[in-house]
């Protein structure tokens, strides 16, 4: 059986050809006719791919313009595959998480991650329930049209959240109403785990259980858009996306495909610890925004918390940024976790600013959300302030970013940690144990 959410769309039409042919009533065939058979597959593979992104039919039986031959063949043959929602949780700022279980006992996360209207106004000021800090919009997410904001309106939370405070603001309802929404990004996962192994990250932690095939990265964001309608995707979950290349390329190819998830090249974002070669490569081969976790100043301190730093460093890293084939009025997004006196001080502003310099770029500061397998700190408020002002003050743009959902375990492999097959949990010592189901 072969999963459909693996296939492009003329992957699908190569498919279908040999069940698309027109032949003579003797059954020959001719050059002519071949190229009606091509044609014939191609426009049902247009058609299916109408059908299962864009109204979200999963039976074949209910593709009602398909000939009766074809959706018995596509029954026996091709199958439409759905990830299994083992947890589900939305914080009080909306964000909601996900833990899909996969046919092999293996977890992945996905998470839905609203940003609010009024949260534009205050960019670089205090949040207005008194908080101290906004957000990670930007320009280009400012794009999102009428259209995707007018549909957001249409949804409503699935699940009650708790009530308790969110990262220390009061909850009010209207952290959850899609009234006040400009976007949903979908924050999905490229493998299970991840070997970068960078020490801030939960995910690096419980090291590699293996890549994500294209249909289980695709159907993430399918099971998402049936939930909710999603306007931009960061490949910002579990796993170094660049790491599983062709399988997220493909993924890719597939959400940008007209006929398929139809989403602009803008608003899909690859982001890579920074894996130099995959960073040329996929310029080559995929057009989508590109975003880099930078998350230090200079090589040894780089070297210290990301060891890919040690193969590829900042230079080389820079000079890949400085060479990927970005359109106009587009920027590449740096990340920079900020972690409590250890790359905070305005000295390390001063070689951020440097390094970008020349460079279309923004800069994302994420002031380190806590967890229990990590060491480091978040720094306060002033510090993360006085950072980015040093880098406003340069005219390089610069936002903060709130950690989002930590009421609700959000932060990269924290969710699978508690719930799922994690290394070194039990339910992964006892699902080590079972035979993959399919
Ligand atoms: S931050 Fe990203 S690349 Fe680094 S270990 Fe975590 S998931 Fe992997």
């Amino acid at each position: 059986m072969i999963y459909f959410q693996s296939l492009t769309q003329e992957e699908l039409a190569q498919l279908l050809l040999p069940v698309s042919r027109v032949t003579t009533r003797s059954g020959e065939m001719n050059e002519e006719l071949e190229k009606k058979s091509v044609k014939r597959a191609q426009y049902r593979a247009k058609q299916i791919f109408h059908w299962v992104y864009q109204r979200y039919v999963l039976e074949w039986d209910q593709m009602s313009d398909l000939s009766k031959d074809l959706r018995t063949w596509l029954k026996e043959n091709v199958e439409i595959y759905r990830l299994k929602e083992t947890v589900s949780r939305q914080g009080l700022d909306g964000t909601h998480k996900f833990l899909w279980g996969l046919p092999d006992g293996k977890t992945i996360e996905s998470v839905i991650i609203p940003a609010a209207l009024q949260e534009k106004k205050n960019a670089f000021g205090n949040a207005p329930d008194g908080g101290s800090f906004e957000i990670d919009q930007d320009d280009e997410d400012s794009e999102n049209s009428r259209g995707d904001i007018e549909a957001l309106k249409g949804y409503r939370k699935v699940s009650s959240p708790t009530k308790s405070a969110f990262a220390g603001r009061k909850a009010s309802d209207s952290n959850l109403s899609s009234e006040s929404w400009s976007r949903l990004t979908a924050c999905i996962s490229s493998q299970v785990g991840c070997a970068m192994a960078c020490k801030f990250c939960l995910t690096g932690v419980q090291g590699l259980d293996r890549h994500l095939q294209t249909h289980e990265i695709v159907t993430q964001v399918h099971e998402l858009r049936m939930r909710a309608p999603i306007t931009n995707i960061v490949f910002m979950g579990m796993g170094e996306p660049l790491h599983n290349f062709e399988s997220v390329v493909k993924a890719c190819q597939i959400m940008l495909d007209q006929d398929g998830m139809n989403f602009s090249k803008r608003k899909v974002t690859i982001s890579t610890s920074g894996l130099v070669s995959a960073i040329e490569e996929l310029g080559k081969r995929v057009d989508v925004s590109l975003a880099i976790s930078l998350n230090a100043s200079n090589d040894e301190q780089r070297s210290q918390i990301m060891p890919v730093n040690k193969k590829w460093n900042i230079e080389a890293l820079m000079t890949a940024c400085r060479n990927y084939p970005l359109g106009s009025h587009r920027r590449i997004t740096f990340e920079y976790v900020m972690l409590k006196d250890f790359n905070d001080t305005l000295e390390d502003a001063a070689r951020v600013a440097k390094l970008v310099r020349g460079i279309p770029s923004k800069l994302n500061l994420i002031p380190f959300n806590e967890h229990s397998g990590s060491e480091f700190k978040r720094p306060n408020d002033e510090s993360v302030k006085k950072f980015q002002q040093y880098l406003l003050d340069r005219n390089i743009t610069c936002t903060v970013r709130i950690s989002r959902g930590r009421d609700i375990s959000a932060a990269c492999g924290q969710l699978r940690s508690l719930f799922g097959s994690a290394r070194g949990t039990d339910k992964h010592r006892d699902r080590s144990e079972q035979q993959p189901q399919a």
